[in-house]
C-alpha cells in the first residue's frame, strides 16, 4: 500500500497525538512489547496463524452486504453493510484480541490480563484465551459488573477470573487504572491485551493493524461488487478501533471520505454524552495524548451513552490527528436517533444491529436521503444487538 508518510513515528506520534505517558517502571514493558510486535510484523508465519484462525474461528471474511430495502427507505445513496457483527462474539473485538493473544504467546506471557466496560471487549479477550490455552484476568468496575452481569457469567464460563474495581466512579476508566497497576507490578509474567486503538504506544498501531483486515476486505469487495471505491465509508467511535480498522485501508484514497459517529447521548449541551473529538479537548489519558472530556483542571468528566460500547472519555489519537489534518469529519448522533436507527434497520433489513453502530446507520441513513443514487455508502456494523436487549427493553419502555 502506498503510504504518504509512515505514521505514527518512532515514538508512537501522529504528529502531536500519541506517545507514552506512562509511569517510569512501565517503560520496559512497552519496549519489549514493541520489539516482539515488531519481529512478529516482519514474520510471515504470525500472519499465517493469525489469517488461518480468524477464518476458521472467528468466521473471516465476513460479507459486505447491498442493504437494499433500507437504501430504498432512504431513497438515495446504496448503503453496503460491513457485516462484523457475525463473527464469533458477534464483533470486531474478536480481531484485536486474536492478534494480541497470538503475540502474548510468542512472547511466553501466560498470564494476560484485560479491561472491560461492558464485557465485551473481556469477552473477546476470555474466549481468546480458552482457544490458546493462556490465563485470563479481567478488570472490571463494580457498577460494570452488576449493570452487565450476563457477560460476566460469560467470561466465567470461559474460565476467566473477573476482579470487580471499586475505585473511583467504579466504571471502565477505574479499571483501565488497575489493570495498569497490575501490570506495574506483575509485568514479567503479564500481558496487558488492551481493547482498543488506546492507551500507549505501540498499542493504538498495533490495535489499528489487527483491525484493518476490515477495511482491507471491504476494499476488495466493493472493487468486486461495484467496481469502484465507495464515496463515504462511515463507523461508530467510542475507543475507534472498529472506525480505523476500516478506515485505514482507504487512506490514500483521499476520494474515500471518511466520517466517525460519536455518541451524542442525551445531547452535547446537556453535557450527558461520550464525544470526545466533537466536544472535547486536547489531553493526556491512559498514557496518549489525544481528545478527552476533561474539566478545566485536566480531571476526566463522567460519560453517557445509550451504547456502553462507546462511553469512554477518550478516544485513539490516530483519530485526533485525522481530525486534525481533516482526513475525517467526526459527528454525533444522540440516543433517541440511535434507538429510531436501530429499530429501522430491524424492519427494514432484517438484521438487529448492536447499539454502537446503530450510531453510525442513524447518520448514514439521513445522509443517503441528500445523495444521489449512483453514490456509496459503505457502514460498518460493527456487532450484533443481542448483548443490547435489555437495554432496549427499557429505553421502549416495553414489558415483556
Ligand atoms: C466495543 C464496541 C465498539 C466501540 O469500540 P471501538 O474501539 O470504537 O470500535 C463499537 N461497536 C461494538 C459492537 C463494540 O462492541
Amino acid at each position: 500500500m502506498r503510504e504518504d508518510k509512515q505514521l505514527p513515528d518512532s515514538h508512537g506520534y501522529f504528529e502531536q497525538f500519541g506517545g507514552k505517558f506512562v509511569p517510569e517502571t512501565l517503560m520496559p514493558a512497552l519496549d519489549e512489547l514493541e520489539t516482539a510486535y515488531e519481529e512478529a510484523k516482519r514474520d510471515s508465519s504470525f500472519w499465517a496463524e493469525f489469517d488461518s484462525l480468524s477464518r476458521d474461528y472467528s468466521g473471516r471474511p465476513t460479507p459486505l452486504y447491498f442493504a437494499e430495502r433500507l437504501t430504498g427507505h432512504c431513497g438515495g445513496a446504496q448503503i453496503f453493510l460491513k457485516r462484523e457483527d457475525l463473527l464469533h462474539t458477534g464483533a470486531h473485538k474478536i480481531n484485536n484480541a486474536l492478534g494480541q493473544g497470538l503475540l502474548a504467546k510468542r512472547m511466553k506471557k501466560q498470564r494476560i490480563i484485560a479491561e472491560t466496560g461492558a464485557g465485551q471487549h473481556g469477552v473477546a479477550a476470555a474466549t481468546i484465551c480458552a482457544k490458546l490455552g493462556l490465563d485470563c484476568i479481567v478488570y472490571m468496575g463494580e457498577e460494570d459488573v452488576q449493570r452487565q452481569a450476563i457477560n460476566v457469567f460469560r467470561m466465567k464460563l470461559l474460565g476467566a477470573e473477573v476482579r470487580p474495581v471499586s475505585s473511583g466512579t467504579r466504571t471502565l476508566k477505574d479499571a483501565i487504572n488497575e489493570a495498569i497497576r497490575d501490570w506495574v507490578t506483575n509485568v514479567r509474567d503479564t500481558y496487558y491485551l488492551l481493547g482498543s486503538v488506546v492507551g500507549p504506544h505501540p498499542y493504538p498501531v498495533m490495535v489499528r493493524d489487527f483491525q484493518s483486515i476490515i477495511g482491507k476486505e471491504t476494499r476488495e469487495q466493493i472493487l468486486a461488487k461495484c467496481s469502484r471505491l465507495p464515496d463515504y465509508v462511515i463507523a461508530c467511535v467510542g475507543g475507534g478501533s472498529n472506525a480505523i480498522g476500516i478506515f485505514h485501508p482507504f487512506v490514500n484514497d483521499k476520494d474515500v471520505k471518511f466520517i466517525g459517529v460519536e455518541a451524542a447521548g442525551r445531547g452535547i449541551r446537556t453535557g450527558k454524552h461520550a464525544a470526545s473529538l466533537v466536544a472535547g479537548t486536547v489531553g493526556v489519558l491512559h498514557g496518549t495524548k489525544s481528545y478527552v472530556l476533561q474539566d478545566n483542571a485536566g480531571q476526566i468528566l463522567g460519560t453517557h451513552s445509550i451504547s456502553a460500547g462507546l462511553d469512554y472519555p477518550g478516544v485513539g489519537p490516530e483519530h485526533s490527528y485525522y481530525k486534525s489534518i481533516g482526513r475525517a469529519t467526526y459527528v454525533a448522533v444522540d440516543d433517541k436517533d440511535t434507538l429510531e436507527a436501530f429499530q429501522l434497520l430491524c424492519r427494514t433489513e432484517g438484521i438487529i444491529p448492536a447499539l454502537e453502530p446503530a450510531h453510525a446507520i442513524s447518520y448514514a441513513a439521513k445522509m443517503a436521503g441528500s445523495l444521489n443514487k449512483e453514490q456509496i455508502i459503505v457502514v460498518n456494523l460493527s456487532g450484533h444487538g443481542d448483548k443490547d436487549m435489555d437495554i432496549v427493553v427499557k429505553a421502549l419502555g416495553v414489558k415483556l
